[in-house]
Parts: structure tokens; sequence; C-alpha cells
């Protein structure tokens, strides 16, 4: 319990001195307490001269106190502090006040000691110094941590300093001179803001405001400025330090993480780009769509999609090889960077396709001019594997509000591109209500079209095939019909793009070989001399390249008991082009060899070279019927039919003309040497049943059967 005193303590000692029965000079009890105390205890002249030592202190001396005595207690002062530590006697000397003082002894033994000294002026009655009482404390071990710390600290690899409250710094270390290339002294009198990249500045200001609000501990990674003006990246933890409720500096370790830094910049620019063009890829460009969308949702504003596609960049590849195609790709990518804006982005989305996110554009003749821009931009050709090439792009354009999803916008951009791809090449095209209402009409198509082969409610119109010298039937060509419960009639025109954008054509080709195979057999069983050249059927290109086609084909052929001389396959042109080409040619030399008839339709609309009807074991041409459709009178030049009738005759070839529609034609067709003819001047494709008629003599006439 405390008592309230408030005594000066030199009147206590006094009192208690007295009540010990201990002389008022206190000898004795001086005495009492040097010789026991763990300190070290002295007393010196006004001049510093030792006149009494303790035990104690000359344990930490090492020294003898003979030894000590006068100056002599100087021996043991550690020489690097011998100076300094005189001249601090001195002042205190002069002034005459209490002070404290850290220093070293060695003993004779050549350890060290470090002492923490509290001298204290002695006064006589007068008041003048006579002296000093020195006490000395053993603090040896508190320095050697203290020295241990600072070592650790100094050797530390990560950078570590203390700054004041406005970031001024107070001390850094080595590691911290090393990585920001200025030295310590120029270190000090620096801000932290002086070595902070000029863009990370607002963001350094920010944080250093949250830690004088109290919110720290946090660890930051930025981007930091080199006395040589070369860019660091560094991680650093960092703390605000109180005393008495005050932020009075902040303690902050650092490292540099440049080289993880570049790494991982290197790894997220290649995740996000296309290695061959630098450009970037469908996943940044589906996540830079986004944002624009979610944007302009938010802003009422419009985004458009452009799709690009290459026309033919598969020829290319094929016939220069990939390495070419890939220095092409290479070439056209700046040239597409040169005719967009800043602001809109250019990605690859893979293959020969690239796309382009433009955010910001006044209407829809904007995105025109832009568009023809970058169509335009193909008019040079271009530099790649050492030689100069032309090709063309065709551009689909799709405007969105910001509701859409990327995927979407992407899908009605491509259904753009692929519209302007069959208008003309080397063009661009909009999506607009009629491109969504046709999509619409696709999907249905599609839908009910896979219902309707699975249900067999196809059926097959036949549309002979005659001599254009004798007026007989040749043979019989086989077309597609969907009798739909709604739509009534579906086209083929209509339903087989649709069917040969999926796999659907697949089945409906297997379907119609089944039925024409089954018909052609009951045929020949019935009127063993008709139809010399058999049953065609159409077969695209997807169908002649599933690996099991030829199979089918025999084993159906085989079913039924069909010769395969009695069956013709008709392909066009487009089944040179692309990759399926090796495989559908396998196909059609196995077909060939079998003794299956092969005609090339629509001869004339496509690109193939005159090369591939030499390659390809066809035995027929069909003349397509816009040739055709251009005789007008009997004495008509008809330059393209005359050619082609030339070259099939030429090749050995049964020449076929289509879509003959009145007697000119017929007439001019045979005199112009051309074998048959089909077409809605002799008869239209009907039922199987209603062709029967024309197979019940030999040498069926259907001259007069048009209608
Ligand atoms: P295609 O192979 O060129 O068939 C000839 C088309 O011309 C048929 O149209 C036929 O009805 C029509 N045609 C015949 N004579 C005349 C005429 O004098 N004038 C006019 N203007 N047209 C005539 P269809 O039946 O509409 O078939 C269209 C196309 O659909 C066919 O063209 C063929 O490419 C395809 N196709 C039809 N059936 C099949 C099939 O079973 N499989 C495959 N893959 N394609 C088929
Ligand atoms: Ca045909
Ligand atoms: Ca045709």
């Amino acid at each position: 319990m405390s008592t309230g005193w408030r005594a000066d303590s030199s009147e206590v000692i006094g009192s208690a001195l007295a009540r010990l029965g201990i002389a008022a000079d206190g000898e004795a009890f001086v005495r009492a307490l040097a010789a026991r105390a763990p300190v070290g205890v002295f007393l010196a002249d006004r001049l510093g001269n030792c006149l009494y030592a303790n035990d104690r202190m000359r344990e930490l001396t090492g020294l003898q106190l003979a030894q000590m005595l006068g100056t002599g207690w100087r021996e043991a002062l550690h020489p690097d502090e011998a100076g300094s530590i005189l001249t601090g006697w001195a002042a205190a000397i002069r002034g005459g006040s209490a002070f404290v003082q850290a220093q070293r002894y060695v003993r004779p033994r050549g350890d060290v000691v470090w002492v923490e000294k509290t001298v204290s002026p002695i006064h006589n009655a007068e008041g003048d110094l006579t002296g000093w009482a020195g006490v000395c404390v053993d603090v040896t071990d508190r320095h050697e941590s203290e020295k241990r710390y600072h070592d650790l600290v100094e050797n530390a690899r990560d950078a570590i300093y203390t700054a004041d409250p406005t970031g001024r710094l107070l001390s850094a270390n080595r590691a911290a001179e090393e990585v920001s290339g200025y030295s310590r002294e120029e270190l000090l009198g620096m801000s932290l803001f002086d070595l902070i990249a000029p863009e990370e500045l607002e963001r350094a200001g920010e944080l250093l405001a949250r830690a004088l609000a109290g919110f720290g501990g946090e660890t930051i990674e930025m981007e930091l400025l080199a006395k040589d003006g070369h860019r660091i990246w560094a991680e650093a933890r960092y703390r605000a330090v109180e005393e008495n409720g005050q932020i009075v500096r902040f303690e902050g370790i650092a490292r540099e993480t440049t080289e993880r830094h570049t790494l991982q910049e290197q790894l997220s620019h290649q995740a996000f780009h296309d290695q061959l063009t630098g450009l970037p890829n469908r996943a940044l460009l589906v996540d830079r769509l986004g944002h624009a969308l979610a944007g302009a949702e938010r802003l009422g504003k419009r985004v458009a999609v452009m799709l690009l596609d290459l026309d033919n960049f598969k020829l290319v590849n094929d016939s220069l090889g990939h390495d070419v195609g890939d220095s092409l790709l290479g070439a056209i990518a700046p040239r597409l960077l040169e005719s967009v804006r800043t602001g809109d982005t250019v990605a690859r989305l893979g293959g020969d396709e690239f796309a382009f996110v433009v955010e910001s554009f006044r209407d829809e003749r904007e995105l025109a001019d832009l568009a023809k821009r970058i169509v335009d931009a193909f008019e040079r050709p271009f530099e790649a594997g050492g030689g100069v090439h032309r090709v063309t792009a065709s551009l689909g354009i799709a405007v969105a509000h910001g509701g859409e999803t990327a995927a979407g916008v992407l899908r009605n951009a491509d259904t753009a591109m692929y519209s302007a791809k069959a208008a003309r090449r080397g063009g661009f095209e909009l999506f607009d209500d009629g491109m969504r209402r046709r999509l619409v009409r696709e999907l249905e198509l599609r839908d009910g079209l896979a219902d309707a082969i699975e249900k067999e409610a196809l059926e097959l119109y036949f549309q002979p095939i005659l001599s254009l010298a004798d007026g007989g039937v040749l043979a019989l060509e086989a077309l597609v019909r969907w009798p739909h419960p709604e739509w009534g009639w579906v086209q083929p025109t209509e339903f087989i793009p649709v069917a040969e954008s999926d796999r659907l054509i697949v089945s409906l080709g297997r379907f119609v070989l089944g039925q024409a195979i089954a018909r052609a057999a009951d045929w020949h069983a019935c009127y063993p001399g008709a139809l010399p050249l058999g049953v065609f059927v159409n077969v695209s290109p997807t169908e002649l390249a599933a690996p099991d086609f030829v199979h089918f084909v025999a084993s159906t052929l085989e079913t039924h008991g069909l010769a395969s001389d009695r069956l013709g396959i008709e392909v066009t042109e487009r089944v040179f082009i692309g990759e399926r080409d090796r495989q559908a040619g396998d196909s059609l030399a196995a077909l060939a060899e079998m003794g299956v008839r092969i005609s090339l339709d629509d001869f004339g609309t496509g690109y193939s070279a005159l090369a591939s009807l030499k390659r390809f074991p066809f035995t027929a041409l069909k003349i397509d019927r816009f040739f055709i459709r251009a005789i007008r009178g009997p004495e008509d030049e008809a330059p393209i039919s005359r050619a082609i009738v030339s070259l099939g005759r030429s090749l050995g070839l049964t020449v076929i003309a289509e879509g003959v529609e009145t007697a000119v034609q017929a007439e001019r067709l045979r005199r112009l040497g051309c074998d048959a003819a089909q077409g809605f001047h002799f008869a239209r494709p009907q039922p199987a049943a209603a062709v029967a008629a024309y197979l019940e003599e030999p040498r069926a006439r259907v001259r007069t059967a048009a209608g």
C-alpha cells in the first residue's frame, strides 16, 4: 500500500543511514555496498583520475586495483575507443553533469567486454565539484545480439529499409544499395517515391495514405526505377511503426521479382497471343469482346465484330506447303493492323480466320468504310516464302447492342462472312435480319431433316438421261425429294446444303444410295435391256471422304444383286478442294476399279484444273445447265458447250447436257456432237412408279414426255 511519501531520496538515505547507526558520511555503507554490488563501482577525482574501484570493476577490466588507479584504468580501454571516450570525459568534466557512456574494455586475455557506464558528479558542502562516482554494467550480451541483428540486416538478400511517415528513407541495407544502384549516402537523402516508376506513383501514394490510415501489413508488387534508369519489379512488405499512438516510421522489406514478373508476362502473353502473328488469340478476343459488350450495354453504345476469312487459303497450303502458308499469314497480319484504327482489336482466331472488334463507330456507313479498307488491303500482293502471292478475303460484320454474348456475336459475324463468300470473292457483308431468318430456317431444316431421314420420309424421283442420237433412255438420275407434312415439298437446293454442313449428308446419302440401288435392281430384273448406263446417284464430297464409303456401295450392290456397272455416281468439282481430296480420290479410284460409272457433274462452274479430269477415272461429263440456257437459237455459237463437248470427246468421256428445256437446245447440242441430255424438254424428275413406263421397251422414246 502506498504511503504517499514524497521525500527526496538523499534525505531518505540520510535518515536511513542514521537509523542504521552508520556515520553521516556513509563511509561504512559505501564500503559495504561497493564490495558486494554485482555492478562495477568506482570513484574518481575531478579530472577523472581513478581513486577507487570495487571488485566487480576489477573483474570487468581485468586489472588489479593498483593498476587501475590514476590514469592506469585507460589501459583497459579498447583501442578503437580511446580517443572518443577521452573527449567524452573531457566534455563531461567541463560541464560537471551526469552522463552515460558505452565503452568497450579489452581484458588482458584479449576478450572484449561492453559496459554501460553511468557517471555522477560529487559535490562538497560548498557545492564545488570534487569528483565522480561511477557505476558500470556489463552489457556485452545485449550488444552482441544487437550486432548479430545488424549483421543479419546488413547481409540479407532482401532490401531492408525504414522511412519516415512522408516516405523519406531513414535507413537502408546493402541489398537496397545493390538493387537500386544508389549508395547508402544517396539513399538516405531520398524519398521512397524517387525510386518508384512514374506510372506507379499514384498507386504508391494511395498505398502510403492507406498505411497512414492504419491499414498495413500489405504485400505489394511495384515497378521501380534504378539509378541508371532501368526498371525493376519488386515485391515489398511493409508495416507502420506506432509510438504513443502515432506513426513514426515505416519498416519495409523488398525483394526483386523482375525475372519472375517477366516470365509471368511472357507466359500470359503466350496464353493470349497467337505465336505466328503475335496478334491476340481467340481467348483474348472473346475476353475483350465480352468487356466491350458489357460496356456497350451500360453506356447504350454499339460494338461491331468483323470476321475475316481468306478465300481459298486451303489451296495455298495444299499447293505451296504449310511453311509458305504460315509466312503468308505472317505477312497479312501487319497489313490488317495498318488498316484499322487505334483502339480496334485485331485477333487471329486460328487457321486463316481473323477478327476485329470495333468499339467506336458512328453508323453502318463508317463500318462499311472500315470493312472496305480492310478488304482493299488485299489488293496489293503479299511476299511470302520467297514468292509473291495474291489472296482475297471475305468479311462478315455483326453489330451488337450489348445484350448479346460474345459467342453469339461471333456466330452472326461468321454467318455474314459465309454469305459474303457466297456472294462474291473479296467482299464484305453485314449481318442483318434476313440472315437471322435464314439462320433460324437452317436450324429448323436441320432438325426436320434429321427426323425425316430417321423416319425414311424422303422420296426419290428419277429423271431420264437420253441419247441425243436416237432418243433412247440411257440412264435415270436419282433426285431426292422431301415431302414435309407442314411445309410441303422442300427442294434439295434448300436442304442438301444444310445436310452438307452437318454429318447428316452421310446418312441421307446412304438412304438415297440404298433406295436407288434397290430400284435399279428391280428394273434390271423386269426390263433387262433397259437403262444401259444404269441409275445415277449424286454423291457429296463428305460422303465420298467417309472411309467406309466404297465398302458401303459394294455391299449394297451385293445385297440387291446389282452389277456395279448399273450404278453411276455424280460428283462435282468441289470434291477436289480441301483436305478431303486424297480420300475422295482413293474412293473414286476404288469405285472405278469395281466398274461403277463416275460422272463429273455441273462441269464448268467450279475451278477444277483440267488435270483432275485426267487424274480421276471419270466416264462422263455433265455440262451445267447455266451454259445450256445460253443456247437461244439453232445457229447459236454456244462456245462453251462446244469446247466442253470437244474436250469430253477427246478424253473419251460421254458428254451429257443438263437442263435442256427446248427442242432448239436439244437439236443444237446434237449437232455439236453432244452424246446425251436431260431436262424438262424431255422429262421432269418423277416418282419411281411413273418412270417405269419408259422402261417397258428396250429403246424407250421419251421425246414427247416433257411436262
Ligand atoms: P443436279 O445434280 O445438278 O441435279 C439436276 C437438277 O436440275 C435437279 O434439281 C433437276 O430437277 C433440275 N433440272 C432437271 N432438268 C431441268 C431443266 O430442264 N431445267 C431446270 N431449270 N432444271 C432442271 P433438283 O432435283 O432440285 O436438285 C438440285 C440439286 O440437289 C442437284 O443438282 C444435286 O446437286 C442435289 N441433289 C439432289 N438429290 C441429291 C441426292 O440424293 N444427293 C445429293 N448429294 N445431292 C442431291
Ligand atoms: Ca446431278
Ligand atoms: Ca448438275
